[in-house]
């Protein structure tokens, strides 16, 4: 079994409630909400206005500089483009389609004739033309992600550890879909240009590990199943390559300086289908699971649907739910509304209803040290949260917050209930805002010193 990374947790993986339950689909929505951010980069633009026909995989945001195309995920007329609620707060700019269902596929999903025959270039493009992001959560483009690497990397890891408690859609797809992941991780090895792709799966989905290897045998793949040790945060990136390869990620380091490229289940699965059928992203695999959910299940649904509906699928909620959260419970984002859409990168929709909330209003820290231990990123949570809510932004940065995975591990860990991952996302955007702070006055100060050379040259 794989070797483990430093620091984490062992939290109850509450996987149960959905492990055993086969991936739905979901009746289709009268309504999509498509927010044109669903990737990591600036948003898309709409190429459609209210009143235009679209079909099913048409393109209807186009990206510029880092970022992936939208496309329709239902066939219907397009009701309006404007601003709407979505997951990561506030209003995003958004394409509402009313679904006429009668699931016409777009003139611009065209399988390839030989899919075993394209080049690494024309792979590439599908990729890109497919809207491909990290569907784990990160939304990282993918073609960029490929791109960047080739030449670099020697190692190339399907992340099949779904560490986070509760999300089982990971599994599910790794048990239901083994020849989607199997073929789309050889057209890694073929773009990568190596002779095997590893596929890490926590040892808490021994079915998972069974299936896939029963589908490497039968093609002869060269794809190995890694057998990971549970321990949260095992699914972020640099940890599990860290498991795998034993060489760690350096401070502010990507995997790509030493030689990896991580990809998630269910992007492999999208590298698949856009190589084979050319079809671009449009739909999702969700957990809908918690304490809060009658019945939970695992739900492949169009992007864009409204989460309600999900709760509906799920026999609704229960009395008293009082927390949404998108995606998992260590590192999902607090939701005020289910009038939000499912995103490329929505993995889970959780709600809690039971005596779950361990909030502490005015917490102390009494100095334990247990979030050091628990830290993965070898960080000091204790000190980076007196800086940040002193606003001792230098301190914070010469504590290297910008390492800060915000996994939850150490808020997790603490037995004084302290605020420490969400007082590192606020720590974060203090010191990029100092640095940009920085940056302008730098540049406002060179601009100034030219203007006076300029006047004493005249
Ligand atoms: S775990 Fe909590 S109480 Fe212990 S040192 Fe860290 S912040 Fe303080
Ligand atoms: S949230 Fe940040 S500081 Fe806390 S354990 Fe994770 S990486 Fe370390």
């Amino acid at each position: 079994m794989a070797q483990a990374f430093f620091g984490g947790v062992h939290p109850n993986d509450m996987k149960a409630a959905t492990n055993e339950k086969a991936i739905e689909q979901l009746a289709p929505p009268a309504e999509v909400v498509i927010p044109m951010s669903m990737h990591f980069g600036a948003p898309c633009t709409p190429l459609v206005k209210a009143g235009d026909h679209v079909k099913v995989g048409q393109k209807i945001g186009e990206f510029r500089g880092l970022g992936a195309p939208i496309h329709a995920s239902v066939s219907g007329t397009v009701k309006a483009v404007e601003p709407r609620p979505y997951s990561m707060g506030g209003n995003m700019m958004s394409v509402v389609i009313e679904n006429d269902f009668k699931d016409e596929l777009s003139e611009e999903v065209k399988a390839p004739a030989d899919p075993d025959a394209l080049t690494v270039e024309q792979m590439i493009e599908m990729v890109k033309d497919a809207g491909i992001v990290g569907m784990g959560g990160a939304t990282f483009p993918t073609h960029v992600k490929i791109t960047s690497g080739i030449g670099k990397v020697d190692t190339v890891i399907i992340n099949g550890a779904e560490c986070e408690p509760d999300i089982t859609g990971d599994h599910r797809t790794m048990l239901e879909r083994p020849e989607e992941i199997i073929g789309g991780a050889k057209f890694l090895a073929k773009m990568f240009g190596v002779d095997k792709v590893v596929i890490g799966v926590e040892d808490n989905k021994r079915n998972c590990i069974d299936a896939m290897n029963k589908v490497i045998a039968e093609q002869k793949a060269p794809v190995v199943v890694e057998p990971l040790r549970c321990r949260y945060p095992q699914g972020g990136e640099k940890q599990l390559c860290q498991a795998i390869t034993g060489r760690q990620v350096p401070p502010g380091g990507l995997p790509a300086d030493i030689g990896c490229a991580v990809f998630n289940i269910n992007t492999t699965c999208a590298i698949y289908r856009a190589l084979t059928q050319g079809m671009p992203v449009v739909k999702k695999v969700v957990t809908v699971s918690g304490s809060g959910v009658v019945e939970p299940k695992n739900i492949e649904c169009p992007i864009g649907t409204p989460v309600s509906k999900l709760f509906d699928a799920c026999g609704g909620l229960k009395d008293g739910t009082f927390k949404l959260i998108c995606g998992g419970p260590m590192m999902g984002m607090a939701q005020y509304t289910a009038d939000i859409p499912v995103a490329k990168g929505t993995g889970a929709m959780l709600a809690f209803a039971e005596d779950e909330e361990r909030t502490v209003e005015t917490p102390q820290c009494i100095r334990c040290g247990k979030c050091v231990s628990a830290c993965p990123m070898h960080l000091e949570p204790l000190f980076m949260y007196q800086y940040a809510s002193k606003g001792m932004v230098d301190e914070l940065n010469d504590a290297h917050i910008m390492d800060c995975m915000e996994c939850g591990a150490c808020s997790y860990i603490c037995p004084a209930r302290m605020h420490l991952t969400h007082m590192f996302k606020t720590g974060k955007q203090m010191v990029k805002d100092k640095m940009a702070a920085d940056k302008a006055a730098a540049e406002a100060k060179k601009k100034a010193a030219e203007e006076q050379k300029e006047a004493v040259n005249k």
